[in-house]
């Protein structure tokens, strides 16, 4: 029987050692120990644990080793690598822990921190005071219609019985487009009413029309505190059979109630429009003193100078020159119309002294309308 060949020993093995091992195994777990953080621990999961680690590769050594001496070197590296995994795992845990808590302190928010707030805009009180007039007709059945801003001139005058010697149609008044060589020929004007919007909806529709025209209208007048060049209005037309002055009276009361409250009422003066006929101003109860300021100097009245009324624009009914002018039987049908600047009413009903304002596009004018939408 031949001594057992001592280079075959694993205590022989220089890497297979119990001291080696031991070394091995020690010196991953310090080097886990030593990482400071997830990246610097993986360095060293890969330096000490993977593939070409001191204990993969002494893992290796095993295989040549005489069978008697396997089992007892494979466990000693079993046992190295167990516990090496073992630090590994824990000190992995901790790093995430730490990175976790470290997450939720410098990502925390302090709610009662100051902070920049973006200012709140608000919606132009033109804009809400014409929608909110448009709700009152649409809710009744009305449609809104809208129609081009340069306009035929045609459309703008003759339909409406706006004949070419009526003062409306001279240069004091109307912006003209020039035509193509320079002169007024061009037939276009910006329109100085949204009354062709009703002449065009009278001709684009089936009859009975119920149509609403808000929209932006030109003069030339200079910009003071109760003239503006560009300015709104809105006007309603109405034909369908049988309709009378009492019809629009009862709509006109509706619209005041609707805008100012309960109890608001309006009144018709005999007046002249070329497009109605008969034509009427229409004036609307002081929203402020409802009347009771009239003939009582103890009690004067600012906003209706204690006249008890204010003027609010014109109406009428549809001239019928201007219901056939659409392709309207004026024997079968009849209409009627108003309108009034949003400019004006916005002026009384939100005591806005000055038009400029409402020109400037400076946001502190806008903002205490606030944001009705
Ligand atoms: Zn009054």
């Amino acid at each position: 029987m031949s001594a057992p060949n001592k280079s075959y020993d694993p205590v022989e093995v220089e890497a297979l050692k119990p001291e080696e091992i031991e070394r091995m195994r020690d010196e991953a777990l310090a080097a886990f120990a030593a990482a400071d953080s997830l990246d610097a621990l993986h360095e060293a999961k890969v330096a000490h644990t993977g593939p070409a680690s001191p204990l993969a590769l002494a893992n290796r050594e095993i295989g040549a080793l005489p069978p008697h001496a396997k089992a007892e070197a494979g466990k000693r590296v079993g046992q190295a690598r167990g516990a090496v995994n073992k630090g590994l795992a824990a000190r992995q845990a901790e790093l995430e822990a730490e990175r976790d808590a470290r997450v939720l302190v410098e990502e925390a928010v302090d709610v009662t921190l100051p902070y920049d707030r973006v200012p709140a805009g608000a919606r132009h009180p033109l804009t809400t005071l014409s929608e909110r007039i448009e709700d009152i007709f649409v809710a009744m059945g009305y449609e809104v219609a809208e129609g081009p801003e340069a306009e035929a001139e045609w459309f703008n005058f003759d339909a409406l019985n706006i004949g070419p010697d009526h003062p409306a149609r001279g240069e004091a008044d109307t912006f003209f487009v020039a035509g193509p060589e320079g002169g007024t020929e061009s037939g276009v004007v910006l329109r100085t009413h949204t009354s062709p919007v009703q002449i065009r909806s009278a001709l684009g529709r089936e009859l009975p029309v119920y149509v609403i025209c808000p929209g932006r209208v030109y003069r030339t007048d200079e910009l003071d505190a109760t003239h503006t060049p560009v300015f709104h209005q809105v006007e309603l037309l109405a034909i369908d059979e049988g309709l009378t002055m009492a019809d629009l009276k009862g709509t006109l009361d509706h619209m005041v109630q609707s805008l100012f409250g309960e109890g608001m009422k309006t009144r018709l003066r005999p007046n002249f429009f070329p497009f109605t006929e008969p034509s009427a101003e229409m004036d609307m109860l002081c929203y402020v003193c409802k009347g009771a300021s009239v003939g009582n100097p103890d009690r004067p009245c600012r906003t209706c100078s204690s006249e008890g009324w204010i003027e609010l624009g014109g109406c009428g009914m549809v001239n019928p020159r201007v219901l056939t002018a659409c392709g309207v039987d004026p024997e079968k049908y009849s209409g009627f119309a108003f309108g009034f600047g949003i400019e004006r009413m916005l002026m009384f009903r939100h005591n806005v002294e000055d038009m400029r304002d409402m020109v400037e596009g400076d946001v502190r004018f806008t903002r205490p309308f606030g944001m009705e939408i």
